[in-house]
């Protein structure tokens, strides 16, 4: 690998195919694989991802808002999307481009069918989906009778999919609620089913629901989170490699006095004569406040530097009081090595927060492949 000169995520590509080649193994040959490339394919590079996925056997890609919809298909991307939290103001751009809307609540599907039929659309994919237990987007299944009078009176749509959305997978101490989800999903499924004269795609599972409920596959999979390297439990994550490297350099070495202190708000104080290097990374490319004051860590030469006061902006101060460095020497935020799950920890969150974080301004470079 070529060593860092500034602040880059290198993106890993031969591990983004280790990643889903196993999610596949863990499939039955007929079930469908449902990349998640929400939010910049969390953090890493949707339009890259995506279309390396496309050359893999991926049969659908899901988005959370219609506009990153409209970017993988400026990319190039030509395999079904679903939009999985459309708003209605862009109907019209979601039609544009061919992507399919989660169609959620009566609201939504009202204001779907208006559109659809406006514009003399037959049989346009939707995919409808189901609150069995998150509560948070999703049908009641009271409302099933309604939704299939709905569909009677229209052909402007046509229902891809049935859907729901696990709210424990990774935690097996609610498997009993799981099952629950599983089987409220299932006698919805049916009852809709019923009502239709074809048959949807049925689909609940995230990337640790697809690890933990193998019975709870259906048609389709969705998975995120596994396809960027990460099994949400210790024994799953050793299947898995993190496909982003966070890496940065030293600008800069200080030798501090005892009595002297760093950064903003003097938020370190030492108490006796300490070594700390500058890196050019900060709370404005994804590494949060509460990373600082000793909590968060970076890898220089294969050891670990805390980080020292305060997280700025642009820049944090890490104690290499005890490491062998130079100026212009690579840094290593997280990788395959120190994971950015383990980083998360240290503030308390999670390896989703801390990789989808990763802002904009933060070059990403590709290796692989
Ligand atoms: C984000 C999301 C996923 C992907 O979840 P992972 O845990 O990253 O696999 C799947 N389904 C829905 C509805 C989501 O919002």
């Amino acid at each position: 690998m070529p060593k860092a000169q500034e602040t880059v995520l290198e993106i890993d590509l031969n591990a983004l195919k280790h990643n889903f080649e196993h999610l596949k193994s863990r499939l039955n040959n007929n079930t469908k694989f449902m990349a998640v490339v929400k939010a910049f394919a969390y953090g890493s590079d949707a339009c890259e991802i995506a279309n390396y996925l496309q050359t893999l056997a991926v049969d659908y890609f899901a988005v959370a808002f219609v506009h990153e919809g409209v970017q993988l298909r400026k990319a190039g991307i030509t395999k079904p999307i679903l939009v999985l939290h459309p708003q209605a103001a862009n109907f019209k751009i979601l039609i544009d481009n061919c992507l399919e809307p989660n169609l959620y609540n009566a609201k939504i599907l009202s204001e779907f069918i208006a559109i659809a039929s406006a514009e003399k659309l037959h049989e346009y994919p939707v995919h409808i989906k189901f609150n069995t237990g998150l509560n948070r987007l999703g049908f009641s299944e009271n409302d099933v009778d309604f939704i299939a009078e709905k569909l009677k009176e229209t052909n402007a749509i046509i229902v891809k999919s049935i859907f729901s959305h696990l709210a424990a997978s990774e935690d097996l101490n609610e498997k009993e609620f799981t099952i629950n989800q599983i089987e409220k999903f299932k006698s919805i499924a049916k009852k809709v089913t019923q009502s239709l004269d074809y048959k949807p795609l049925l689909h609940i599972c995230n990337t640790s629901g697809t690890l933990n409920y193998p019975e709870a596959h259906f048609d389709m999979v969705r998975s995120g989170i596994g396809l960027y390297g990460f099994g949400n439990s210790e024994k799953e994550n050793k299947n898995f490699k993190p496909i982003g490297s966070l890496k940065t350099i030293i600008s800069q070495i200080h030798t501090i006095n005892k009595g002297e202190s760093i950064g903003y708000n003097r938020a370190y104080k030492t108490d006796k004569l300490l070594k700390s290097a500058t890196l050019p990374i900060g709370h404005a490319d994804g590494i949060g406040r509460q990373y600082g004051k000793g909590k968060g860590y970076v890898i220089i030469n294969n050891q670990k530097a805390y980080i020292l006061g305060n997280v700025c902006m642009d820049m944090i101060m890490v104690d290499i009081t005890n490491i062998i460095c130079k100026e212009g020497d690579e840094v290593i935020v997280f990788g395959p090595n120190s994971t950015a799950e383990n980083l998360a920890k240290t503030a308390h969150t999670i390896s989703y927060e801390l990789i989808t974080a990763i802002s904009q301004r933060v070059k990403r470079t590709f290796v692989g492949n």
